[in-house]
């Protein structure tokens, strides 16, 4: 085996022309799974950086439900604050596979901090990037990018959750403005996001083709947070409810075409899964090392508990299934870099990832017995923070239905 000349990826799969020309050569050549150079120092750098500005603050950030917006000019600085966007806007226009290489490595550490990241990223900067006109892009994208706000975005109500264009809120025309009415919950930086997309119904009659997006900025009169959530995990990241009372916007506001917000949130969410699926397996890997640490260091009848073949088998189990939920999730960040569509393979990674990371660190606690149960170790935190992997963006359910349907399709 060798790498794929010009391979960029840690996943590359050879084109099909290529393949052919190995076929018959000693030097047979189908894929390669060894990460490039550049992401070596790319996934160094970030849990680095992880362990350096994050980990002492990790309990005191959970505890006291802060999230640290000091931390937001020091990510930018290492391009985590615009991850996959464009040069031209700042961004650091890294592929996706890079992107679940650095939202693995925060999780891998603090997986709130990483769910903030992911939601700035794959959400909000993500939906302007991607249906943005040139004055959206170059507005919002450069203060997003360098940190200067945080992104959030509104898809959520309190009676529209899985099924989301159930939602209530509308943006009702006026002259040539738009005016908002409702309120969306469980918003990622809802009450500390800078800039914010969110989707309303324009024309209730049609549906889901009646829904539009809209990006505006925090201040925005009319606009407030209103009821910050008090969170089992994911604490120092912000979850709040957003209110719009007659908020008035110019229709220059309106993101994308009119009628498709909904249409371009699938798309926003497609990839925003892959970046769920990272968090899971940073998160998972975090669990995973405290657990194969403690079963070196903690000693019962007479020798370490990792001798007891009980306890290596949950080791041996959850190292094997994070290699396959990574593999998952480099799949379909793979495909989304060749451009390709990944509705199912996003939706596979991310149930696949996140259910694996509810075991993972399920038995991470076990395996710390009582001192699992406390807040001395990690395992309690991550055994708090995972349960939001199977909820958002997305629950399992609801990822066994995409999949479900695409495979009826076929
Ligand atoms: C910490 C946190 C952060 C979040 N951040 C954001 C954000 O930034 N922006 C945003 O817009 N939203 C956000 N959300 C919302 C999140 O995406 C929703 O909570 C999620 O989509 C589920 O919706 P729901 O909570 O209303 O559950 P419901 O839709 O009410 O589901 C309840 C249960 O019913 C099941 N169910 C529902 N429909 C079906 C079906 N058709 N078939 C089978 N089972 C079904 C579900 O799987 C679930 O088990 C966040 C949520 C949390 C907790």
């Amino acid at each position: 085996m060798r790498k794929a000349e010009g391979s960029l990826y840690a996943y590359a799969i050879v084109p099909s022309a290529d393949r052919r020309s190995h076929f018959n050569s000693d030097t047979l050549l189908l894929m390669d799974f060894r990460p490039s150079e550049e992401q070596e120092i790319l996934r160094r750098s970030v849990r680095e950086f992880a362990e350096a500005e994050i980990r002492p603050h990790v309990m005191e950030w959970d505890e006291t439900q802060h999230f640290p917006m000091d931390l937001l000019p020091k990510m930018a600085q290492l391009g985590l604050m615009g991850i996959q966007l464009p040069d031209e806007y700042g961004g650091a226009g890294m592929s996706s596979v890079d992107y679940c290489i650095c939202i693995e490595e925060l999780a891998r550490v603090c997986p709130a901090i990483a769910l903030s990241v992911a939601a700035h990223n794959g959400l909000c900067s993500s939906h302007i990037n991607m249906f943005g006109n040139d004055a959206q892009k170059a507005r919002y994208l450069p203060r997003l990018v360098k940190g200067e706000v945080l992104g959030a975005w509104g898809l959520t109500e309190a009676n529209a959750g899985s099924d989301a264009a159930g939602m209530r809120t509308t943006a009702a025309r006026q002259g040539e403005c738009w005016v908002i009415n409702g309120s969306k919950n469980f918003i990622t930086h809802g009450s500390i996001g800078g800039v914010m997309v969110v989707m309303a119904v324009t024309d209730r009659a049609k549906g889901n083709r009646g829904i539009s997006a809209f990006v505006l900025e925090h201040g925005t009169q009319g606009m407030r947070a209103g009821k910050k959530e008090d969170k089992l995990g994911m604490r120092a990241s912000d979850t709040s409810e957003v209110v719009f009372e007659d908020c008035r916007l110019p229709g220059s506001q309106m993101l994308g075409e009119e009628g498709q917000g909904f249409i371009n949130t699938l798309q926003v969410l497609d990839a925003g899964r892959i970046g769920i699926a990272a968090l899971s397996v940073g998160l998972a890997q975090g669990a995973y090392e405290a657990a194969l640490r403690y079963a070196k260091e903690r000693h019962q009848f007479g020798q370490p508990i990792g001798a007891f073949q009980a306890i290596q088998w949950k080791l041996a189990d959850a190292a094997t299934e994070i290699e396959a939920a990574r593999l998952l999730t480099y799949r379909a960040a793979y495909l989304k870099d060749l451009g390709r569509r990944m509705t199912r393979e996003s939706a596979m990674a991310k149930l696949y990832a996140s259910e694996t990371a509810v075991r993972v660190a399920d038995d991470c606690v076990q395996i710390h017995g009582g001192y699992g149960f406390v807040k001395d170790y990690p395992a309690e935190k991550y055994f708090r923070d995972v349960k939001l992997l199977t909820i958002g963006e997305g629950t399992s359910e609801i990822q066994r239905l995409v999949i479900a349907r695409q495979l009826l399709a076929q």
